[in-house]
């Protein structure tokens, strides 16, 4: 499929963004000239996978498409229960309804923002443990996605009988697309088994993480993805999966779990909320791309292309000496907004601004993956300012080629070559309690 997109002149932008109250997720999709906003649900099918929609069953209860789409997940994942959602964090709310309670504590490698949602919504505590690696952007380690063993023992020591599961994310997103080790994966959940604790891998880009495993890793430069991905999910108790990343579908999720109480606990929830389980809020055409899909995107040359094209951005900004979370992530690239608009004060939201500024250069649309993001800590309600500010440029899978790349690239560079002349922010004048970057209203400071 090709797309017509326009390019529009500084004066729109400034009407168009002031409008949509300084955050993007606020502008139309006809004012964007490059949507970097997200790689979620915005790749492009294949051939195979717009065929095999013309083979969706849509009976409500055991439909083909269900048993084809149920085969290729118990197939690649290696799990036995198979419940199908219209989305990742449908994924979660089913799942989560059955197993998080209030006063619970749930250990993970940068929980993912709808996961962390999902958590906090139900009055639990999630509680970062990734390695502290993740929070240097400049150093060049290979799997920066890993968890802390000590941090998640000293977790898991100092809360007995609290800790319904642990979420092993893979590709660690919130810290930069960063990939999680075999070696890694292994020893947390091996540490957790230990503790009887079960591990929910959040499974989003499940396929990107085998990737870096075999390009990475030593002793698995000679396995198959497909190899690779089996090995990560023996270890774990469950999956949940946003199918809009590594499915490369528009719409899709679903729960995978080896536990017969969990899958029956789970199946119970999803009725409500998603629909009867060979469905779960999905068309049996969505199943069969979906299917479809996680075959072919756990194949060595799709994924290499891809990474190589987020390589490719990542090397011209190094050629402009841009910072960004190194190495280069398997889906975006994390410009760090810190170290960019350095007299930005993080009060007023570097990371945001700098959204703002590469949006007004060229209608470059980006995600704010930082101060906005983290939201307030639901105890003292203070912004939390812990983590990492980044700039997401999230790279759709099959849709720009790389002179886009090299177009975003170019405007970056403007933007950094005026940066000492950004000197304020973003203030906030209306924000939801719980996920506020999506709807969050701002004004421009100075
Ligand atoms: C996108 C994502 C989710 C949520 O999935 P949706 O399909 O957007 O609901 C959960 N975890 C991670 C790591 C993600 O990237």
């Amino acid at each position: 499929m090709v797309e017509p997109i326009r390019m529009s002149t500084r004066e729109e932008r400034e009407q168009w963004l002031k409008e949509a109250h300084y955050n993007v997720f606020q502008l139309k999709a006809e004012q964007v000239y490059i949507d970097l906003l997200t790689d979620s649900g915005t790749g492009s099918m294949t051939d195979r996978q717009w065929s095999a929609m013309m083979l969706g069953d849509e009976s409500y209860a055991g439909a083909k498409s269900f048993y084809r789409f149920e085969q290729t997940v118990q197939r690649i994942l290696g799990m036995k229960y198979v419940i199908p959602t219209h989305q990742g964090r449908a994924a979660e709310n089913v799942l989560f309804s059955y197993l998080v309670k209030a006063g619970d504590v749930i250990p993970g490698n940068a929980h993912f923002d709808t996961t962390k949602g999902h958590i906090e919504a139900r009055h639990a505590h999630a509680i970062d443990v990734t390695t502290d690696d993740a929070k240097d952007t400049q150093k060049e380690v290979p799997f920066k996605g890993n968890v802390s063993l000590e941090k998640l023992e000293k977790v898991l020591k100092e809360n007995p009988g609290k800790v319904p599961f642990m979420v092993l994310t893979v590709t660690n997103n919130t810290v930069g697309g960063q990939p999680v080790s075999m070696n890694n994966i292994k020893e947390t959940c091996a540490l957790c088994h230990r503790y009887d604790v079960p591990v929910v891998m959040d499974s989003a880009r499940f396929a990107e993480n085998a990737y870096f495993i075999k390009m990475r890793e030593p002793g698995y430069a000679d396995k198959t993805i497909k190899e690779i991905v089996r090995e990560m999910y023996e270890q774990a108790d469950a999956a949940t999966m946003s199918a809009k990343k590594d499915a490369i579908v528009n719409m899709g999720g679903f729960i995978a779990t080896n536990r017969k109480d969990w899958y029956d606990g789970a199946k119970s929830f999803c009725i409500p909320f998603e629909g009867y389980v060979t469905y779960g809020g999905l068309n049996g055409r969505d199943m069969e791309a979906i299917a479809v899909g996680l075959d072919e995107n756990t194949e060595f040359d799709m994924l290499h292309t891809r990474v190589h094209q987020v390589r490719h951005l990542a090397e011209k900004l190094d050629e402009y000496g841009i910072p960004y979370q190194r190495p280069a992530g398997g889906h975006a690239i994390f410009v760090d907004a810190d170290k960019v608009l350095t007299h930005v004060p993080k009060e007023e939201f570097p990371a945001q601004t700098l959204t703002c500024e590469l949006y007004l250069e060229a209608g470059i649309r980006a995600c704010e993956i930082g101060y906005m993001l983290a939201d307030r800590d639901p105890d003292t309600h203070e912004n939390r300012f812990g983590g990492l500010d980044l700039l997401r440029l999230a790279i759709p899978r099959r849709v720009y080629t790389d002179n886009h790349m090299d177009v975003v690239a170019a405007a970056l560079k403007n933007v950094y070559d005026r940066r000492e002349s950004v000197t304020r922010g973003v203030a906030i004048e209306w924000e939801a309690p719980l996920m506020r970057h999506f709807t969050v209203q701002l004004k421009r400071l100075g």
